[in-house]
């Protein structure tokens, strides 16, 4: 409806452009992608000293290449993958879709996160966006992630269950927080009744955030879904904070 009214412009700063929900050349030149070569682990791209340790059996073709950060402090996913670095222009699209109502970068969006998961999107059996607590939920009125993940789906074909994972109380915002009070803050906050484990037991998860800082989220998920028998739990991002801000995974 929105196209037979509004003329095109682009998502971020609202130029004219030719198509809705595109990015016009001067914002898509200030977003940081993420490209290879990248840790198989974290994700993130690895510096050209570190010339990856080889571990593990050559996967098609190529050896799985995993970051010392990963190696010194596994994390509980198996991998995670990010669109982009949390720059100024990624930081404004999260935050209009978190907050703004904003849903007309939702189909770049998608088209971004099947590029960026296309390492584990083939043997995915179910996306799962990491749940908001209710009360927060309804100031939103959505769940961001959730978005995300139906906005996947539609383009995979893969199941989306958004009721099963649930975050049981409220964590204070991860904003500010230390790492180690992130991980603090999520212990214990995410849950996964009996009755859902068969929906994850034996198969591969995918979980779906807008952001990654630290992973403490992420990884009190997986912890949950691994404990329910899943076998693999992968992490697609639209957005990620690298080790220049001082922060880590
Ligand atoms: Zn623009």
């Amino acid at each position: 409806m929105l196209d037979l009214f509004l003329p095109p412009v682009c998502v971020h700063c609202h130029a004219p452009l030719a198509e809705h929900g595109q990015l016009c050349g001067p914002c898509w030149s200030r977003i940081d992608f993420i490209a290879p070569p990248l840790c198989d682990v974290t994700g993130l791209p690895l510096p050209f000293e570190e010339e990856a340790s080889d571990t593990g059996p050559p996967g098609q073709n190529h050896p799985r290449r995993i970051s010392a950060l990963a190696l010194a402090r596994p994390p509980v996913f198996d991998r995670a993958r990010s669109v982009a670095l949390y720059g100024d222009v990624m930081r404004h699209l999260v935050h209009s879709l978190k907050y703004g109502d904003r849903r007309e970068g939702l189909a770049l969006f998608g088209r971004w996160l099947e590029l960026a998961g296309r390492d584990f999107l083939d043997d995915t059996d179910l996306i799962m966006p990491v749940p908001l607590y209710r009360t927060r939920l309804w100031q939103r009125r959505f769940n961001q992630s959730a978005l995300l993940a139906f906005e996947l789906s539609k383009r995979t074909g893969l199941p989306v269950n958004v009721h099963a994972l649930r975050r049981h109380r409220a964590t204070r915002t991860q904003v500010g927080l230390s790492e180690r009070q992130r991980r603090r803050n999520v212990t214990g906050a995410f849950t996964l009744a009996p009755k859902h484990h068969p929906l994850v037991k034996n198969r591969n998860i995918l979980l779906i955030d807008d952001v990654l800082t630290t992973g403490s989220t992420v990884d009190a998920c997986s912890r949950v879904l691994k404990k329910a028998g899943a076998d693999r739990v992968d992490v697609l991002v639209l957005a990620r904070a690298g080790h220049s801000d001082g922060l880590q995974l």
